[in-house]
């Protein structure tokens, strides 16, 4: 059996089991079940070949209690409305747990980003812009690279925004290029920041992260830094990693007993993630199919590709030796395996925590931006390892104090000081 996953229900369904243990009024509930604003645009595109195709895009606004609304643009075939709502929705938390000023937000074409050249892809986000830009702003909403985008895309992003407002406006988004007003260290940031909440939860749990394994579903930019830090940062061991390959239509796990090297790997993956499977197995890979990454006897399992990967169907063939499942992907577990994960005492590090990293460091690219002062890589990973550890330990000291799984605590965080804005606001 599978359970079927609409991810805004999925959202939808955390938030309400947490306002029950918060006992949240009906008012502040119905409030926050929907995201404020929503846009829908199709977006008129002249294709290379001269034929005009049509794409859905969407904008999501889910709350901006806290500050402007933040969160990604992604380019995916799959791309729903629904799947940005719960997006949008998870990045409200996703912000408030990371203690940042932001508020949540979250856009998707509906498009397979690999099938459009450089151009197509150009004139496709510069009339998505078009479009929307009166509903975007620094104090606003201020977009960023997610799947299937990238800085390249923001840096045009900003260009039109910045055309069409009449003012060089470098914080309309966030992860533009170094040189284009981005901030070093955000290509890094949230894989650097996944590995901060796995070294945190060791200590916790009393474990040495020397020689301790990891395995890792994608490698893509989440998956590729928290793959290398793994590995440079805590001396792991990263046993495999996996991608979609869209010439075969499957994933597959690339699988050395020894480690792999994520530096050398990284060498033969594309834009999109997609490992080199010819060089990989010349280079003594073990190319194994594309579930075999969750049943690893590992200590450490890190989602970083896709939501609803860990269900009902196939949470039993976790090993009974992993010891923390990272989420650094968003909504990689349905609450049906949720409470599977609770009764066998994975410790989980719930995603809009663990993968708040990239949200962070966004948030310091705009500070950097407002004062037209930039850091030091340095300075910014220093400044990213404290956010992230505070965050962590904020949410697990609760976790303990109250007793309950690692989810609701970073729930009930988030919604306790989005909920004390909206009241101080005069909102509710
Ligand atoms: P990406 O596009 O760079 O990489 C995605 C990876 O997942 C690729 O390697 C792809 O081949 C792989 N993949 C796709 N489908 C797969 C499947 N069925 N099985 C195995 N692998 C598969 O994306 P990313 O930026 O690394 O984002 C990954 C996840 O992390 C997403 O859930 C995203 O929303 C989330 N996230 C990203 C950021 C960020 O800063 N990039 C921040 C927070 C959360």
């Amino acid at each position: 059996m599978t359970d079927e996953i609409n991810p805004f229900e999925l959202a939808q369904k955390q938030f309400d089991h947490v306002a029950d243990m918060l006992d949240l009024d009906e008012e502040i509930r119905a409030y926050l079940r929907w995201p404020k604003k929503e846009f829908h645009v199709r977006i008129p595109v002249r294709m290379d070949n001269g034929e005009l195709k049509i794409f859905d895009g969407f904008r999501v606004q889910h709350n901006d209690a806290l500050g402007p609304n933040k969160g990604g643009l992604r380019f995916f075939q799959n791309e729903t409305f629904d799947t940005v709502r719960a997006l949008g929705t998870w990045m409200t938390w996703k912000c408030a747990v990371a203690n940042v000023p932001l508020g949540g937000g979250k856009g998707g074409v509906v498009v397979d980003p690999t099938q459009l050249s450089d151009r197509e892809k150009e004139r496709l986000l510069r009339e998505y812009v078009r479009l929307l830009w009166k509903n975007f702003g620094p104090r606003t909403d201020v977009p960023a690279p997610d799947m299937g985008s990238n800085a390249q895309m923001m840096c045009w992003f900003m260009d039109e925004y910045s055309a069409l407002s009449g003012q060089y406006t470098p914080g309309v988004v966030t992860g533009k290029p170094v040189g284009a007003g981005g901030s070093l260290g955000r290509m890094q940031a949230t894989g650097f920041g996944v590995i901060v909440t796995v070294r945190e939860a060791m200590k916790h749990l009393g474990i040495d992260p020397k020689g301790t394994t990891a395995s890792i579903q994608g490698f893509g930019n989440v998956a590729q830094y928290s793959a290398t830090n793994f590995v440079e940062s805590l001396g792991g061991i990263v046993k495999c990693v996996s991608c979609w390959d869209r010439f075969d239509n499957k994933s597959y796990t690339f699988y050395r007993e020894d480690g792999i090297d994520p530096r050398y790997l990284m060498t033969i993956t594309d834009q999109y993630g997609m490992i080199n499977k010819t060089k990989a197995a010349e280079n003594g890979y073990e190319i194994l199919d594309g579930d075999s990454w969750l049943h690893q006897d590992v200590d450490v399992l890190i989602p970083a590709a896709l939501e609803g990967q860990i269900r009902i169907d196939n949470v039993d063939k976790i090993s009974s030796r992993v010891k923390i499942i990272a989420e650094a992907a968003n909504g990689p577990t349905t609450t049906e395996a949720d409470e599977t994960i609770k009764k066998k005492g994975y410790f989980v590090i719930p995603d809009f925590l663990c993968n708040c990293g990239g949200v962070t460091c966004s948030y310091f690219e705009s500070v950097q931006n407002d004062a037209n002062f930039y850091w030091s890589e340095k300075e910014v990973l220093e400044k990213l390892d404290e956010k992230m550890t505070d965050a962590f330990n904020f949410v697990y000291s609760l976790s303990v104090e109250r007793n309950v799984f690692m989810r609701d605590a970073a729930y009930m965080v988030a919604i306790q000081r989005v909920v004390t804005a909206m009241k101080l606001r005069g909102w509710v």
